[in-house]
């Protein structure tokens, strides 16, 4: 076996370098020893090198290189030619006289190192000769690719899963700088990896800090931003193309040099902004995603979401282009719980941005899984690790909106969190965040009503917020592990630390909606279906709001009356609607009978129910109005 001495003395005389960075030295050990592994680090960890000095140690032998990024393919080369090492790349870039000098010299066994794109699989010809020449080592670059859970799948891809029998005896390893253990392993079993060593590096960027903000005003945050690191470098997100130019425009108005980057400008006003970036003359660049790849500018003090990026894997990607020099850098990202529906419809469209046709199922899981990070009151540097599949051992990041203390979240956040808990209990665990929304909004709807939920004594319990609202903290709830998503549909159900939380034993916290004033979900009448929206009372004070009938009653009436029927049908356990249903409460409501005779001519009380509810509900009317 090689020491580790001959490594590093590799290492210096070819590379220059004295140390390994984390986990090279045990991918470069796999790789001499013929281990198939899998290498997940991130960007700029140096991956290249855990299959490049495997290679250049050999005597003999090629290393494929498996890699979809053409561009960069010649550069490598370039690199390692320099270095004494013998490479070459073949793709469509070559003339047909370049592609046949290096065929002969893959038959000649002249290259260490053999780059190729993944489409090179589909030419036999070119398969056949590689078989005739010695593939020791099969290295696949951004390996992810393979995989229809990843951010980047490409089909080209799956043809790798060919690979182990195209070459038997050849050592397969696959790098990658973002895998969660989903896509892991879908990597180690599409390309049939014997055995691998698993390598995953530390995902956590602890100095990033992350903060998701609300988007208002984010034209003029943005500049504030801007303006805060003044001539420090930074990269601006946005989904759409148009954004970018409206906001390049903005920010140059506002006297920045900054440059847009998409991919509906022509090839050479996108080289030349990326150069500009590449090379300091301007220090901010406005991009869709299209912008970063092989982007090695280290000093990056700021990413700016303008809006939320479709997965958890772009957003780490994208942020991870901040700070590479180890100091200090911020992330900012622009929420708004409209983003999902804008993501939805690039999907539908089938445009989104290194989208594959297909796999809509994926890219939606995917898309909640961010939206729920945005959602979260977690800390960030703690979801991302959990996402990636790793332990974050901090209780607190430093270095976060949630840990720094800068969100708000609602006084009544645990009291909030046990109703919306209750109600996904009550409701059998069989529902979505919308519908266990709708029952605690006291929407009226058919569904509801067959189920038998508008009797629950949940039924309306949170009808003074914004059924958007709701939902967005049920998320949070899942986002914070108080509610699991079932694996087939998005249904929820109440986890044990949930149930700790509805036992009192431990706090929740839910942020303070983005929409200040209550709007509860309405639906057309001529839909067939209306929604009512009960009333509310806001810290004592009355306020009238309208119902079914399409008048104004008295919500903190109403609410105390509801308590009522509450405290009653609980004591005798029994549902509510027993006791007295939704439409008697608003007739009571309505007409405030302060006797008897003014109760019984209430639609829904009858002798019996007055005999048996008539004196508590007659005094909680007279107390009203009398208080
Ligand atoms: P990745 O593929 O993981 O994004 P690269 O292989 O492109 O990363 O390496 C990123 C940079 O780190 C390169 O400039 C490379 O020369 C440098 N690098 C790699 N290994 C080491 C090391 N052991 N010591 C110092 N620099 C290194």
């Amino acid at each position: 076996m090689i020491q580790n001495d001959s490594i590093r003395q590799v290492l210096n005389t070819y590379w220059g370098f004295d140390t390994f960075r984390p986990l090279q030295e045990e991918a470069i050990h796999a790789g001499i020893t013929g281990q198939d592994a899998i290498v997940v680090v991130p960007t700029g960890g140096g991956k290249s090198l855990c299959y490049q000095l495997p290679a250049a140690m050999r005597e003999t032998g090629l290393t494929l290189v498996v890699s979809p990024l053409l561009a960069l393919m010649k550069d490598q080369v370039d690199a390692l030619l320099a270095k004494g090492i013998s490479a070459a790349y073949y793709n469509s870039s070559l003339t047909a006289s370049e592609r046949r000098e290096v065929e002969s010299g893959i038959a000649t066994g002249q290259y260490r190192l053999l780059y190729v794109a993944p489409e090179r699989f589909a030419d036999n010809a070119f398969v056949s000769l590689l078989q005739s020449a010695s593939v020791t080592a099969v290295a696949i670059d951004e390996a992810h690719c393979i995989s229809q859970w990843g951010h980047d799948f490409r089909p080209d891809y799956r043809r790798m899963a060919g690979l182990r029998e195209i070459f038997p005896d050849a050592t397969i390893q696959a790098f990658t700088a973002t895998a969660t253990p989903r896509v892991r392993e879908d990597i180690v079993e599409q390309l049939h990896l014997k055995d691998p060593v698993i390598l995953v590096g530390n995902f956590d960027r602890s100095n990033l800090t992350y903060r998701i903000l609300p988007r208002r005003k984010a034209r003029e945050r943005v500049r504030d931003i801007v303006e805060k690191h003044q001539g420090s470098a930074g990269i601006i997100y946005c989904i759409r193309r148009k954004d970018v130019d409206e906001l390049t425009a903005y920010l140059s108005a506002e006297g920045h040099s900054a440059l847009g980057y998409h991919a509906g400008m022509d090839n050479d006003t996108r080289r030349a902004h990326q150069e500009a970036f590449a090379t300091w003359e301007v220090d901010i660049i406005i991009a869709t995603v299209a912008f970063g790849m092989g982007i090695d500018r280290s000093d990056v003090r700021f990413v700016v979401h303008m809006a939320m990026p479709q997965s958890l894997e772009h957003y780490q990607q994208e942020t991870g282009r901040a700070g590479r020099d180890g100091d200090p850098a911020d992330c900012y990202l622009f929420y708004s719980a409209a983003d999902g529906m804008t993501w939805k419809a690039i999907f539908q469209k089938g445009d989104a941005p290194g989208q594959s046709t297909g796999f809509q199922d994926v890219r939606v899981a995917q898309l909640s899984e961010m939206e729920a990070f945005c959602q979260s009151t977690t800390c960030r540097h703690m979801s991302l690790c959990n996402h990636f599949g790793q332990y974050y051992k901090s209780d607190n990041c430093v270095a976060c909106d949630i840990c720094l203390g800068e969100i708000k979240t609602m006084d009544d956040s645990t009291v909030l969190a046990q109703k919306i808990l209750s109600a996904v209990v009550k409701t059998g665990e069989r529902f979505g965040a919308k519908y266990v929304a709708n029952v605690l909004c006291g929407a009226s709807d058919a569904l509801i009503d067959e189920r038998g939920h508008a009797s629950l004594s949940v039924y309306g319990l949170l009808s003074e917020h914004a059924q958007g609202d709701i939902v967005a903290w049920i998320n949070q709830l899942s986002a914070d592990g108080l509610l699991a998503v079932g694996s087939e549909y998005r249904t929820f159900s109440v986890t044990e630390e949930g149930w700790s939380v509805l036992r009192g034993n431990q706090e929740a916290r839910l942020l303070l909606p983005a929409t200040p004033v209550k709007s509860a979900p309405r639906r057309s009448r001529s839909a067939g279906s209306t929604l009512k929206r009960r009333p509310v009372s806001r810290g004592g004070t009355s306020i009238s709001t309208e119902t079914a009938d399409g008048d104004d009653i008295d919500m903190a009436l109403y609410e105390k009356l509801r308590k009522l029927r509450y405290d009653l049908a609980t004591e005798q356990s029994m549902p509510a609607f027993c006791v007295m249903s939704n439409k008697t409460l608003e007739g009571i409501t309505r007409v405030r009978p302060t006797d008897e005779d003014g109760f019984r001519q209430i639609p829904g009380i009858g002798p019996k129910k007055f005999a048996q509810y008539g004196d508590q509900f007659l005094e909680c009317v007279r107390a009203h109005i009398g208080g």
